[in-house]
């Protein structure tokens, strides 16, 4: 028998063990992991050597060509791909009418999901999509069954902005998302208490970049978490908290987390790497809401990771411009910042070599539990029989972050100068290899939409 591909001379990391073995890879899938040289020959082997191979990365919050990306899915996969990433999940916007909206008419659930599929024709890595709910339409309680079908198992909803949602109306999407056993998935910031703020800064004429995470702190966070999270344990459906910043809406998650919960939850990188000194460094490139905050949520996140509160790390990537950050006064600016590239490296910096976390812990929170919590069954492992996604990663090798290597469109870096240790060498994508030392060489269109399941959160 001759197999695709074996990988030798690494070292495999999986979610429970770390170990030396090589991997094969045929027909894009894992054939199978074990005892250097027991493998069996290959059309191609991959020198591994000094290597951690661990399965790629999975990002569930991303956000790729609407109106929070100028990124296309081209771009956006590049820079995944780069940065070690493998699949990730978007969102299929309901379309609606506003300053925000980039639709010329309200429009569907299921258009919105056709939409993001057009989109990703060119795709170099695997994709999915969450439903997101933006219209207080209860015509969309009639989409969920569909959306489920057509492989989208998870709806998001806000709690902020133009597109956010009443309770009253969020507890009827939950009443259908639970009747499917899909996931509702929550932006939790109280905005009657943003909002007044940001109008007292304006009034107050502070402009300034440092006042922004004034304007929504850490509590209005926590205040939404709690009314989200108790509606969806009351109604019975399952809740995914996204990017969580703080120790008081950790807490609050922390409270309602036991072995039975249908509860789950993510940070993102930049909480874990970064304190809200950037805004007096950067300005208003690292505005993301909600804000960077301090040093003690920055170890509360780590603790929450640590004890299972937290189950993910995501990136919330947004690519945008520096033109559309450097805005006089931080109410202007876009929200967001592109991190899919630099994501693994820096996490990697920050958890294992800062923190001595282990690289079992890296791969669940980066790439199993994600796969799991979100029913990408495929994905997230190096099981046999799985998709043949890996990251080939040298845990020894220092470089300095630039925005000069962004394959994103957008043209910086919250992590700019950063040195850090640890590089992604080769993405591997269903047994294709789509970047291998910095550079593009898949192609496009290599990467597929990916039917989620509904996810078990029993296992
Ligand atoms: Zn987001």
């Amino acid at each position: 028998m001759t197999v695709d591909t074996v990988i030798a001379g690494g070292e495999v990391v999986t979610a429970s063990d770390r170990y030396r073995a090589d991997v094969a890879i045929d027909d894009g899938e894992i054939a199978a992991v074990g005892d250097p040289g027991s493998m069996p020959d290959a059309e191609e082997t991959i020198d591994a050597a000094g290597l951690l191979v661990m399965p790629g990365i999975v990002d569930p919050h991303v956000h790729i060509d609407d109106m929070f990306s100028v990124d296309s899915y081209e771009t956006a996969t590049a820079a995944a791909a780069l940065g070690g990433v493998t699949t990730y999940v978007d969102f299929a916007w309901q379309a609606w009418e506003g300053e925000l909206s980039i639709f010329e008419e309200e429009g569907t659930l299921l258009e919105g999901i056709e939409r993001k599929q057009q989109k990703g024709e060119g795709a170099l890595i695997d994709y999915g999509l969450h439903g997101a709910v933006t219209r207080e339409d209860p015509a969309v309680l009639e989409e969920i069954g569909d959306a489920v079908d057509a492989g989208v198992s998870s709806f998001k909803m806000f709690t902020a902005y133009e597109i956010g949602l009443t309770y009253g109306f969020m507890h009827r999407v939950l009443e259908a998302v639970a009747e499917e056993d899909a996931v509702g998935v929550f932006h939790t910031e109280d905005a009657t208490v943003t909002d007044m703020l940001t109008e007292r800064f304006i009034e107050e004429g502070k402009g300034d970049a440092p006042w922004y995470p004034r304007s929504r702190p850490d509590y209005t966070e926590a205040m939404a978490a709690h009314d989200a999270v108790t509606m969806a344990q009351e109604v019975g459906a399952k809740y995914y908290g996204i990017h969580t910043t703080c120790r008081k809406a950790a807490d609050v998650l922390a409270a309602v987390r036991d072995d039975g919960s249908e509860v789950r939850a993510e940070t993102c990188t930049h909480y874990t790497a970064l304190t809200d000194d950037v805004y007096d460094e950067q300005g208003n490139l690292p505005m993301i809401a909600p804000p960077i905050r301090k040093q003690d949520d920055v170890e509360a996140m780590f603790e929450r990771l640590r004890d299972g509160t937290l189950d993910i790390v995501s990136t919330d990537h947004c690519g945008y411009k520096r033109e559309q950050k450097e805005t006089e006064n931080w109410w202007d600016s876009a929200f967001g910042a592109n991190g899919l590239q630099a994501s693994l490296p820096v996490f990697h910096d920050a958890g294992v070599n800062e923190r001595g976390m282990s690289y079992p812990f890296l791969v669940r929170v980066m790439s199993t539990n994600p796969a799991r919590v979100f029913g990408m069954t495929g994905k997230g492992t190096l099981d046999p029989g799985t998709d043949a996604d890996v990251v080939l990663f040298d845990p020894e090798e220092s470089y300095t972050i630039t925005a000069e290597d962004n394959a994103s469109e957008a043209d910086f870096s919250i992590y700019e100068g950063r040195e850090v240790t640890g590089r992604v060498k080769r993405t591997i994508v269903r047994g294709e290899t789509v970047a291998a030392d910095g550079e593009i060489v898949g192609e496009y269109g290599h990467g597929e939409f990916l039917e989620r399941e509904l996810p078990d959160w029993d296992v």
